[in-house]
């Protein structure tokens, strides 16, 4: 992480100035702080790490490999490659990575197609989630066929090495996240669908819900994602190490095949190729379109994402919309008593499966205490007047939680789990009025740094705090001062170190990934979004008003401020129409005929997502054509590299 030869700052201990001219030795390791050292050497001593439960379920069943587990895309380009994992990602963690994420990340490291029960296996390690294969009579049927086509064809090919050439009769899109559907053209193709041959069954609002996050925050979404997941940062001890729900994102090719078949309540039943499976809807959990399924003639429970071997995210620090972690815990409740008696294992789309009706009931009995812990607690302290930040320093998980591995913080975290719930139930303003309108980070760092006497003042008590090991308030302090002077090169170094030691303390690995991606930034200036989702399935999935919604976040309200106009937009092979109205910088859409505008336009269902990309080709327009060219005036392009540590 650190550049070879780059000036240290001036006041390390002695114990770091000899760990660092051994590390120089090697000319890269960075140097970790003595207080990390010591934090991550007790939670060695916390946890149960003689229990190796995980380690035996993650490699029963093993049946095969791909050797070496790379997967590339048809250009040569490496879209996955686990190798990178495998190959530093054993014994013992080293200082500069928490030793509980150390142990989630060999697990997840753990690549391969594995038998779940006989006539169901999974490939795991080929992406951040799992590819499960059910057999049915003639073929197969595939549930969540991972991010990228590459590394879902993949998957599909090591299945069929070891279980024989079956066709892909039938998919199943547990929930509406990326991870579980783009890789589908890897495993079946469109006309395969169109044909009845392969139908997809997906729970209700799949189709909406997958392709609207990308609509209205994709762009601050992305590149957010760039902190969480740490694609710039090298793999290994100093660098990216894994995400916890699984080692990271696959870089390949993202599509999507709409459902056929729309599961809308619990207690739906269908048979596929002979699979008989019943479902179960839990929308507004992990996913707001998700559903658990029972395979009843395998005694098999898919819990789809709603329980996995890691406390989950209440709300990602991508960001995204707050879940409900009450429905949530209630969903997994209703779950082991719709399932709980005619299941003898349980799977789920990340992570390995729990063999044994007691074990898995106990597991999914914690998860469901978890999820409901979190929010009862967050909303007990909140009515005693603690606010967010006050929550996450005073909440406590009850023993058997903490010592469950399974409710580590390796994804979400309790501290920003707890953040979320007040979110969700009071808001950003934490009620006190000194917070109600506070200044701009760069004018408040101008403020701060000239009340604590200028630049080097700040440096200097930033300094102790280092050496003190509190790196919270030396991220804090700094911050105000690479606001209000981002060309302060001895600001943003010790920033940098001071984000770096956060990240080998962390225990989660998006924090983990996060602290050291903004250090990156520090010192080599901005990555920019280096990995970006589009694909022309999303853009044809979108709904016309979606379309529509695209359009107007995308006005630039004062630049529009002065402009009226009106367009009807007519789709010819549905025969649907809209008005759109500018006004006062507002772009709104509505059913209507299209009549008294200022210019209409003609166009087929399959050609509207043309407009996001502000060109009208192949439609007939009809009245005054400049209008469109003043609307396109208005229209500001999201900006896929803003800064974040610095202004
Ligand atoms: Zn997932």
């Amino acid at each position: 992480m650190r550049v070879p030869g780059e000036a240290h700052h001036a006041c390390d201990t002695s114990l770091q100035r000899a760990a660092r001219t051994k590390l120089e030795d090697q000319m890269t390791a960075p140097i970790v702080s003595d207080s990390v050292r010591a934090a991550n050497v007790a939670l060695q001593e916390t946890l149960p790490f003689d229990d190796t439960q995980d380690f035996e379920d993650a490699r029963r069943g093993f049946i095969g490999r791909l050797d070496p587990c790379v997967v590339r895309a048809a250009d040569g380009r490496v879209v996955w490659d686990n190798e990178s994992y495998r190959a530093f990602l054993q014994g013992e963690a080293p200082a500069s990575v928490n030793p509980s994420l150390w142990r989630q990340s060999i697990l997840n490291a753990v690549d391969g197609l594995f038998e779940v029960v006989p006539g169901i296996y999974q490939v795991r390690g080929f992406d951040l989630s799992n590819i499960t294969f059910v057999e049915g009579t003639t073929g197969v049927l595939v549930i969540d066929p991972l991010i990228s086509t590459e590394t879902a064809a993949a998957a599909l090919s090591l299945y069929r090495k070891h279980r024989g050439e079956r066709p892909v009769v039938g998919v199943i899109y547990t929930h509406s996240h990326v991870d579980h559907f783009a890789g589908v053209k890897g495993i079946t193709t469109q006309a395969d669908v169109d044909a009845g041959r392969c139908p997809i069954i997906a729970p209700d609002g799949f189709l909406e819900h997958a392709v609207s996050e990308n609509i209205y925050a994709g762009t601050a979404m992305t590149r957010r994602a760039a902190y969480m997941y740490g694609p710039v940062l090298a793999r290994g001890p100093e660098g990216q190490v894994g995400a916890g729900l699984g080692q990271t994102t696959s870089i390949g090719t993202i599509s999507l095949i709409a459902p056929t078949d729309v599961i809308v309540a619990t207690g739906e039943k269908r048979v596929v190729d002979g699979i008989r499976m019943e479902f179960q809807v839990t929308p507004g959990t992990e996913a707001p379109a998700e559903m658990n399924l029972l395979f009843p003639d395998h005694r098999a429970l898919c819990m789809a994402e709603n329980a996995t071997h890691v406390l989950h995210n209440i709300l990602t620090i991508r960001g995204a919309l707050v879940r409900d972690a009450r429905t949530w815990s209630r969903h997994i409740t209703e779950a082991i008593e719709l399932f709980g008696d005619r299941a003898d294992v349980e799977f789920a789309s990340h992570h390995w499966p729990t063999w044994g009706r007691e074990r898995y009931i106990a597991y999914l009995e914690l998860q469901r205490d978890l999820y409901s812990y979190l929010h009862d607690q967050t909303l007990r302290l909140l009515n005693k007047g603690l606010t967010g930040i006050e929550i996450a320093e005073e909440i406590e998980l009850p023993p058997a939680l903490e010592q469950a591995w399974h409710a580590r913080g390796y994804y979400g975290s309790v501290s920003h789990n707890v953040k979320a719930i007040y979110q969700r139930y009071l808001g950003w303003y934490d009620g006190n009025p000194a917070h109600l309108w506070q200044h701009v980070p760069v004018e408040a760092g101008r403020r701060y740094v000239a009340a604590m006497g200028g630049a080097d003042a700040v440096l200097a008590h930033a300094r102790a705090a280092f050496d003190e090991g509190d790196f919270r308030w030396v991220a804090e302090l700094v911050n105000h001062l690479v606001f209000a002077e981002p060309d302060n090169a001895a600001a943003k170094a010790l920033q940098a170190d001071a984000l770096e030691q956060l990240g080998f303390g962390s225990e989660n690995g998006t924090w983990r990934s996060a602290y050291l991606s903004g250090a990156v930034e520090l010192r080599h200036g901005s990555f920019g979004t280096p990995v970006l989702t589009s694909s022309p399935d999303f853009l044809g999935a979108l709904t016309p008003e979606q379309i529509f919604d695209a359009i107007a976040i995308r006005v630039d309200g004062p630049r529009a401020w002065g402009e009226r106009l009106s367009i009807g937009v007519t789709l010819t092979d549905t025969g649907e129409s809209w008005r759109l109205d500018l006004r006062n910088g507002v772009l709104v859409h509505r059913r209507a005929a299209v009549e008294g505008v200022d210019v209409a336009i003609g166009t087929t269902r399959a050609a509207l997502p043309l407009l996001l990309a502000g060109t009208t080709d192949g439609a007939a327009i009809d009245g005054d054509a400049s209008v469109l060219a003043r609307l396109l005036g208005v229209l500001e392009a999201p900006d896929p590299d803003f800064a974040i540590v610095t202004p």
